[in-house]
């Protein structure tokens, strides 16, 4: 494609998509945690590859991982809290910064849409528990079973035994799947969806639901998502250090390679926990790193869908 001289504002008097075609690297693409990204990516491409937008691909493509009932820690077949009961935590952000996230909301299939929808048809950007599942309902939700999965069942039993609490690193596909992706148009939007962690407290979130934590998005620099024990990223702001730093000109990897510099500073139980950030940048370049080894991710453009390993701290 030939280049553009294009002075001023990017994309001003010009046709936009060429114009943001020929400035950045390649795109579509779209990214998520874990090797249930795969499956959700698979989805995301379909809308992306097809000209839509990075918001509804962000949607549907986690939607997946929620529809997975034998899925443990994404959607209603994942692990419950000590009291037997999954509450699921999830959060969306689109190009234009509008955002909205549920947190411990039970009984109700898709999180991610219901946080679409607090974006979409309240003032509000977070709403929790009863008052999310009302609005849900409200809103064409059905009320689903109160029930575990079998595995989930199974696991919790097994948990009851010793009732220990101990968050666990890197338990293959029992993750958060974060996901954020560049639109053709260079448009960039991002989605986390979880049961959160495992036999937490009754009543906890985690990072996932709130902006800036679990997931942040800056149409101006780049998107990320965050996965792991949900504490230590909070009270980082991890997502959107992430995002801050790459407006400071390093690249996704680095970026995501600061944030967990950071994160080990000032949580000192870092050698306990799994962390994983995941970034996108205007470009199309991503980037993940992670506190220790096992952090999988999946990226989806025209190359194909595959899975890759994260760098990590811990060495
Ligand atoms: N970040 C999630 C939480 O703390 C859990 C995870 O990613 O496994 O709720």
């Amino acid at each position: 494609m030939s280049a553009l001289v294009i002075t001023g504002v990017p994309g001003l008097g010009k046709n936009l998509e060429e114009n943001f075609t020929d400035q950045a690297g390649k795109k579509p693409v779209v990214i998520s945690t874990w090797d249930h990204g795969l499956a959700a990516n698979a989805e995301a491409w379909k809308i992306l590859n097809s000209r839509g937008k990075a918001l509804d691909a962000v949607e549907k493509g986690v939607m997946v991982t929620e529809d997975d009932f034998s899925n443990l820690s994404v959607g209603l077949g994942g692990l419950p809290d000590r009291e037997g009961i999954v509450t699921l935590d999830a959060s969306i952000m689109d190009e234009n910064g509008r955002c909205g996230g549920v947190a411990f909301l039970e009984r109700i299939k898709h999180p991610v849409s219901v946080a679409r929808m607090v974006m979409e048809k309240t003032p509000h950007v977070l709403m929790v528990g009863s008052g999310a599942q009302k609005f849900a309902l409200e809103n064409g939700f059905k009320l689903e079973p109160k029930k575990l999965s079998p595995a989930a069942e199974k696991a919790y039993k097994e948990w009851l035994k010793r009732s220990e609490y101990k968050p666990k690193a890197n338990i293959e596909n029992h993750d958060t799947i974060g996901m954020v992706a560049i639109d053709a148009v260079g448009n960039l939007s991002g989605s986390c969806t979880t049961s959160g962690l495992a036999y937490k407290m009754r009543g906890r979130v985690g990072d996932s639901p709130i902006i800036g934590a679990g997931m942040y998005v800056d149409n101006e620099v780049g998107a990320a998502c965050a996965t792991g024990v949900g504490e230590t990223v909070l009270r980082i702001c991890g997502s959107y250090l992430v995002v801050e730093l790459m407006r400071q000109g390093l690249s996704p990897m680095d970026a995501c390679k600061k944030a967990i510099e950071r994160l080990v500073v000032k949580n000192l139980n870092y050698r306990e926990v799994q962390v994983g950030f995941l970034a996108l940048n205007k470009k199309g370049e991503h980037g993940a790193f992670a506190v220790q080894k096992g952090f999988t991710y999946a990226l989806a453009d025209s190359g194909g869908n595959k899975m890759f390993d994260s760098d990590y701290f811990l060495r």
